[in-house]
């Protein structure tokens, strides 16, 4: 069993006791944090264990947004029982507090049983292929179209899917303007609940941010896992990380796998052609330039910057471009299996969350 207590800003409330039992997947301080309506006004976690990475790294994320905010973490502190922590849990998922509107959700719509986990060195791109290479920004469509789900609150910034090793979409999330450490792959991770599987794939519209990246670590099994991302973020809440597992989708000949392309130039050289992910990228640095103090999040929310929403709209509308070429008889002989199996799936949980694609003639 281990414990922790909170203490809270004087002239804040009580102090705040939570313990777990040491194989619970959420330490008791993330729990206290995600429990906590104003986690910034906690002064102190006082535990009887060493903070995990994702605590450290959540704490940073906590300071990095605002300086004023102090967090300590304590070990070896003495434990003593304050307000207890009445955890609230959702039905059927074990790990979140009640008082906080997700914008997540956890799925289970059946498998397309293809193996997604293959990689292709670029070299050999042009060779004849199973078709994996290119699901990976179906996938990425899919948490980009996340943004555009009016059901599913509009454009929070950020949306992310995780998927088994054989392309299920096990769960979805959307950064919560609700609480501070509700990001849409934390929100993601925590209504599915368990331990990722091994070999499961991350994707994100947005890079993960050092907090995210770590409970995706938390979460996973071995390191087994991959995370790929549509736009980078290089603001320090997101700098670093191991670019072997968390993977740009900006271009063909960097990764082995084919990013979403922005332009319309099909056939031509792959290295002469430009992806969303660098059209976003060029776009939040130039904008950048002009106002220096510009926050990610606030760059891919605002509707005001038309060349930025177009990109996202790309993004998302991929899968519509895709429904349109395997709905093509003529096009037949360039349809692949696998590539349909996962293009079905993500069209069958995209109805469900209510952002259909159009149907298959
Ligand atoms: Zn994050």
């Amino acid at each position: 069993m281990r414990r922790a207590r909170t203490v809270p800003i004087q002239g804040h409330g009580n102090k705040a006791y939570c313990a777990t039992e040491d194989d619970d997947l959420i330490p008791p301080g993330m729990r206290l944090l995600l429990n906590s309506f104003a986690p910034r006004q906690i002064k102190a976690i006082e535990s009887d264990y060493d903070a995990t990475a994702w605590e450290t790294a959540a704490l940073g994320l906590l300071t990095n947004e605002d300086a004023g905010t102090k967090i300590s973490f304590k070990k070896n502190a003495p434990v003593e029982q304050g307000t207890v922590f009445h955890l609230k849990v959702k039905e059927g998922h074990g790990l979140m507090p009640g008082h906080v509107e997700l914008r997540a959700g956890a799925l289970n719509m059946g498998s397309p049983n293809v193996d997604i986990t293959q990689r292709i060195p670029p070299a050999e791109l042009s060779a004849p292929h199973t078709g994996v290479h290119n699901v990976h920004r179906l996938y990425l469509s899919a948490a980009f179209r996340l943004l555009f789900g009016e059901s599913l609150g509009n454009n929070t910034g950020v949306g992310a899917l995780i998927v088994s090793p054989l392309g299920e979409i096990l769960a979805w999330g959307k950064k919560s303007s609700a609480h501070p450490l509700l990001h849409a792959e934390t929100s993601a991770l925590l209504m599915y609940g368990e331990n990722l599987p091994r070999g499961a794939r991350i994707y994100s519209t947005l890079k993960p941010c050092k907090m995210c990246r770590a409970a995706i670590e938390h979460f996973s099994t071995d390191d087994d896992f991959l995370s790929y991302y549509g736009q980078d973020d290089p603001t320090n809440a997101a700098t670093g990380g191991d670019v072997t597992k968390y993977v740009l989708m900006a271009s063909a000949t960097s990764v082995g796998e084919r990013p979403i392309w922005a332009d319309n130039k099909k056939g031509t050289d792959i290295r002469l052609r430009t992806s969303v992910t660098q059209n976003l990228n060029n776009n939040f640095r130039s904008e950048r330039d002009r106002q220096w103090n510009l926050g990610i999040i606030d760059f891919i929310k605002d509707g005001g910057k038309k060349k930025n929403q177009t990109m996202l709209r790309t993004a998302a509308d991929y899968l519509e471009v895709k429904q349109r070429k395997y709905s093509d008889p003529k096009l037949s002989d360039l349809h692949n299996k696998n590539v349909e199996k996962c293009l079905d799936h993500i069209a069958q949980v995209m109805t469900q969350l209510g952002i259909p694609l159009p149907p298959r003639k």
